[in-house]
């Protein structure tokens, strides 16, 4: 089978791998969409476990069972977690769950023809896709999970102005979530294109990345946000949430800024002004339950994100498409697509 090995963001290498074989506990999954996460092309992120196959975004078909599956069978539309959590340890049971102290499988990578699906992930990690639900719809799951989780944690309720910094694929999932929430959403970013997706999918005002964002927060909407949600990493966003956000408010890092980069807090400006600082990352089952749930029935819509389908041989092209950001909401790789059939058979760009 084909794989694309990752060395870093300019050497993603398309190779020739043995097919696995399930043991009694595994099964082989078909993998037919794989979403580029923005999290894929953060190398210091993933450098340190490269060379990799990356790809956690999945949606698959089960092509071969190990002899003591009984629940899936091949033919079966499958979605897997990335990794997954004990669900007996300290941390979640208290809810917990990405920071779970037992993971120990993880999920090989999709941006390949097959991958393995190890016992854990088989346990409790699988998810079948319901009816109505595309693979390339699937590979929203998992992003869409994460912003559930985050959203939850901050507690957003209706009626809330809610400022999302930064439109790429996770923060244009957040306006999508706090819209069916019936909250105000501003959204900022640098790419006019970006902005103007934002505003055709629900934002109410939305504002150049460059400009004094508090100052145009206060100019158009007359008040702070009452949640900041912080999608980019970059460190002028962070000087403009701590300045956008509304006494009792909440900031919540969903991307942060880098290993070597150090924050500073105005804490004294928050002290009497009860401001949460939170830090979001990945998901637990239940977000993963939620996520779904809000695709199949339609309440999120993710079709109209799909700007890129590829084959896995223009794998590298993808990866440049996610990290210039500029034409490209969702990339989706094809693994069991060549270039022509993908031509044929779907508007690939
Ligand atoms: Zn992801
Ligand atoms: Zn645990």
């Amino acid at each position: 089978m084909k794989v694309s090995i990752w060395h870093n963001n300019e050497d993603i290498r398309v190779e020739e791998a043995p097919t696995p074989k399930p043991g009694p506990k595994e099964m082989l999954v078909k993998i037919i969409s794989c979403g580029i996460c923005g999290s894929d092309i953060v190398e210091w992120y993933r450098l340190p476990r490269a060379p990799l196959v990356q790809g956690h975004e999945i949606g698959g078909e089960v092509v071969e069972v190990g002899e003591s599956i009984k629940n899936y069978k091949p033919g079966d539309r499958v979605c897997v977690a990335p990794k997954v959590p004990c669900m007996n340890c300290y941390y979640c049971e208290n809810g917990h769950y990405p920071v779970c102290s037992n993971v120990k499988d993880r999920l090989p990578g999709g941006f390949a023809e097959y991958i393995l699906v190890p016992e854990a992930l088989m346990e409790r990690g699988t998810y079948r896709l319901p009816e109505n639900m595309t693979y390339d719809q699937s590979t929203f799951i998992e992003p869409l999970a994460c912003v559930v989780r985050a959203q939850n944690l901050a507690g957003i309720k209706k009626g809330q102005t809610v400022l999302v910094m930064g439109c790429g694929m996770s923060g244009l999932l957040h306006v999508k979530l706090a819209k069916t929430k019936g909250c105000k959403i501003i959204a900022t970013d640098l790419n006019g294109k970006r902005l103007k997706y934002a505003e055709k999918i629900g934002t109410d005002i939305t504002i150049d990345a460059a400009d004094n964002v508090p100052e145009r927060l206060m100019a158009e909407h007359h008040k702070k946000a009452d949640v900041v949600i912080l999608c980019t990493s970059a460190n002028s966003a962070i000087d403009q949430a701590w300045k956008s956000v509304d006494k009792g408010g909440s900031i919540v890092f969903f991307a942060v800024p880098g290993p070597n980069r150090e924050v500073i807090i105005p804490i004294n400006d928050f002290w009497t002004k009860e401001i949460k600082i939170l830090t979001s990352y990945y998901c637990g089952p239940p977000d993963i339950m939620e996520a779904i749930k809000l695709l199949e029935t339609g309440t999120i819509e993710v079709d109209d994100m799909i700007t890129h389908r590829l084959p896995l041989d223009d794998i590298a092209k993808g990866f440049r498409l996610v990290i210039e950001g500029k034409e490209s909401i969702k990339v989706i790789i094809k693994p069991n697509e060549g270039i022509k059939t993908l031509k044929a058979s779907e508007k690939a760009e």
